[in-house]
């Protein structure tokens, strides 16, 4: 039986196990427009608007990279590392139309030799660790021209 897919962080994203190409599930203030990620329920980030009102929107899929390092140490939740930890990438990604800057991990087999800063990345959702036969997913970025993760040769 497959494993069950769930993912590690409720609510951040879309798992894309209906289909549909999975996302970000941010939060648009419906006072002035501001996005945020995670999704913003109580106050808006902008200083100048007083709106408490927010509907949860699909962010873009694809953004381009702001930063990046490798982590060489674990590091704190969501990021729940494979045991035993394995280093991977970290970048931080603008996103292509809101402009928000987003964490997360780069799919395995990429090392920072391969990342420069304004490649284009494209969000996919993958298998962070697996415990009592579930799946816990997270998304990651992958930059365009890579091999996307469960497609190795
Ligand atoms: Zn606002």
């Amino acid at each position: 039986m497959a494993p069950t897919r769930v993912p590690a962080v409720e609510g951040w994203f879309t798992t894309g196990n209906d289909g549909a190409a999975p996302a970000l599930l941010g939060s648009r203030c419906e006072g002035c427009g501001t996005f945020a990620f995670p999704a913003e329920a109580s106050y808006c980030r902008n200083p100048d608007c007083t709106s408490t009102s927010f509907e949860t929107v699909e962010l873009s899929r694809r953004g381009r990279i702001w930063s990046y390092t490798d982590a060489r140490y674990q590091p704190p939740p969501p990021y729940r590392a494979a045991d035993p930890y394995v280093p991977f990438c970290l970048v931080a990604v603008e996103l292509a139309a809101e402009k928000l800057v987003v964490m997360g991990q780069v799919v395995a087999g990429v090392t920072v030799d391969e990342l420069t800063v304004g490649d284009e990345v494209e969000l996919v959702v993958d298998t962070l660790y697996t415990e009592d036969g579930c799946d816990y997913l997270v998304w990651k970025w992958r930059p365009l021209g890579a091999t996307a993760p469960g497609q190795e040769a």
